[in-house]
């Protein structure tokens, strides 16, 4: 679990630290250098062999794996003082990060590693405290020292704290502690009971529940878009490099800064005001980031859905909800009250009618009570499902054998 709070570090603790997050980006660029050349030395384009650059490298030399490069960093650590003034755990954190993105895009497709443009490196990780370092309103950082801290909220009794991540953001005027707790007693999942609902995720509204509840987006949404054009055509304006552009691009940071926490709030009251309503609750299982890229575009993005669904399952968790998610495929299509199929409907069409049992509603809410019955069904008991389908199936073929 991570608890997110702010901190207040001095001028010289901000460059300290803006030193830091430069060194690891160095540091991660050139690990993946390493890797790029040493995965091109092994690749053989039989067809397009150029004669000018190809990458040769001994059969010896290892795969630089995680702790190939880790043993490589002890021994940049001699020869260059950069990487010797970072904590040695915050380094070895920064080839780690490397690796596991490259793991997630052997094993789960995710995009290859690319490398970090300058302020694009933006936290780094203590992994390892031996003991609490808040005390009071200070939080203790190897080699930073005291930074101050606003622990808005304490941390949990039997809660032990893992790591520390410090998070610049703003181009680094606003600095964050995600701190990692861990409980050494598990908390099982909560199962599913009492009275649920389905979400139907929207572009209309931002979202719509199977009761027919209608969520719209935070009004103050569009104000501060509107701010937000009107700073960015004023930063275009700047000399780039200049000193007023700085600023210029400064003013614009600090309000991208302000809209992701304006969302993130709003997420949290929606996740609420949800849980409020019901145990158990059911959403679709859309990869929003497919969905963004294609006909739906900017709105998707703007909603941040996918937060939203991350935040919904965490607020549920913690209260005792029961949260699942069921197959999207067709809710539009598909009449809640009696299974048939009503075909595709345009974008634009925004009501369902079922030709069949003649149920009419707004199409958000069908979808919202389609995903409410197909999470209903896969919460079904074990035994239930089973004897059914057992049932049917023995019958028929008793009555065949005689
Ligand atoms: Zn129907």
């Amino acid at each position: 679990m991570n608890y997110t709070y702010r901190i207040y570090p001095t001028t010289d603790q901000q460059a300290l630290m803006l030193e830091w997050l430069e060194t690891c980006r160095r540091l991660y660029n050139r690990c993946l250098r390493d890797l790029k050349d040493w995965i091109a030395s092994r690749k053989c384009s039989l067809y397009s062999c150029s004669l000018n650059r190809e990458y040769i490298m001994s059969p010896d030399i290892l795969f630089p794996s995680y702790l190939e490069q880790k043993r490589q960093l002890t021994q940049w650590k001699k020869t260059n003082p950069h990487y010797k003034a970072v904590h040695s755990q915050v380094t070895q954190d920064c080839v780690k990060r490397l690796h596991n993105t490259w793991e997630a895009f052997k094993t789960k497709k995710f995009g290859f590693p690319r490398f970090k443009k300058f302020g694009r490196y933006q936290s780094f990780l203590f992994p390892q405290f031996a003991k609490n370092p808040i005390q009071g309103n200070v939080i203790n950082l190897p080699k930073i020292g005291f930074v101050e801290i606003n622990q808005h909220r304490p941390i949990p009794e039997g809660f032990n704290i893992k790591g520390v991540r410090i998070v610049s953001r703003a181009r680094g005027t606003v600095w964050y502690a995600v701190v990692t707790i861990q409980c050494d007693v598990k908390v099982p999942a909560p199962l599913p009971f009492g009275r649920g609902i389905g979400i139907d995720i929207g572009l209309e509204s931002f979202l719509v529940t199977s009761d027919n509840l209608r969520i719209e987006p935070a009004r103050f949404f569009r104000e501060l878009q509107g701010r937000l054009k009107v700073l960015q055509r004023r930063a275009s304006r700047k000399k780039k490099g200049g000193k007023n552009w700085e600023l210029a691009q400064l003013k614009v940071a600090r309000l991208h800064h302000q809209i992701t926490n304006a969302r993130k709030d709003f997420h949290f009251q929606t996740s609420h005001q949800l849980c409020d309503q019901a145990d158990m609750i059911f959403v679709e299982d859309i990869n929003f980031n497919m969905t963004a890229r294609g006909f739906l575009g900017k709105q998707m993005l703007d909603g941040g859905f996918g937060q939203f669904r991350d935040l919904l399952s965490w607020v549920c968790w913690k209260r005792g909800k029961y949260f699942a998610q069921v197959d999207h495929k067709y809710t539009s299509q598909v009449c809640p009250e009696c299974d048939a199929h009503t075909g595709q409907k345009e974008l634009r069409e925004r009501v369902h009618h079922c030709p069949e049992c003649g149920y009419k509603t707004s199409r958000d809410h069908a979808s919202g009570r389609v995903i409410l019955n197909r999470g209903l069904e896969s919460v079904v008991p074990m035994d239930c499902r089973e004897r059914k389908p057992s049932a049917e199936c023995v019958l028929p073929g008793i009555a065949i054998s005689r």
